[in-house]
């Protein structure tokens, strides 16, 4: 199973925000696409996508930036990758035209069952134990090679 782009920028933006130093200056959407190495465009949408999950926040004024909420830190992973991912299937049984098994494919059930299984690992996880060593360090150090 392969997530898509969006969720995989989204996972290291908020590994990102989830090791920014609450007492020094707040990363910008632009300083975490820099960081990350991805375009500011990407970053600006996966950026607002969180926002409206209530997932990440963005503060105004001198020392504004972007934080994780309270919810984004405890969030469980497995929670924002189905989120992110939506309902989708593993597989295109409902393609045009659709796969002529699609009624009574026991393939379809048991594909169904893997992708809940790979969800569910991920469910204990939250993002802050993504950012455990030796991740987060890394991350901290990170400071990208400059606007895309
Ligand atoms: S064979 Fe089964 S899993 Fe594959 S496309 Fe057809 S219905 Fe879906």
């Amino acid at each position: 199973m392969r997530l898509t782009k969006f969720t995989d920028l989204a996972l290291r933006a908020v590994m990102r925000l989830a090791v920014s130093d609450e007492g020094g200056a707040l990363p910008t959407t632009r300083k975490v696409a820099e960081v990350v190495d991805v375009p500011y465009t990407h970053m600006a949408k996966v950026i607002s996508r969180l926002q409206h999950l209530g997932v990440v926040e963005a503060r105004r004024g001198r020392g504004g930036g972007l934080t994780l909420t309270g919810l984004g830190r405890r969030a469980s992973v497995g929670w924002l990758v189905r989120t992110l991912e939506g309902e989708g299937e593993v597989v295109a049984c409902e393609d045009d035209p659709p796969c002529p098994l699609r009624g009574a494919c026991r393939l379809r059930r048991a594909l169904r069952d893997a992708q809940e299984a790979f969800y569910a690992t991920l469910d204990p996880l939250t993002v802050d134990d993504l950012v455990a060593s030796p991740t987060g360090p890394v991350l901290i150090g990170l400071v990208g090679r400059g606007p895309k």
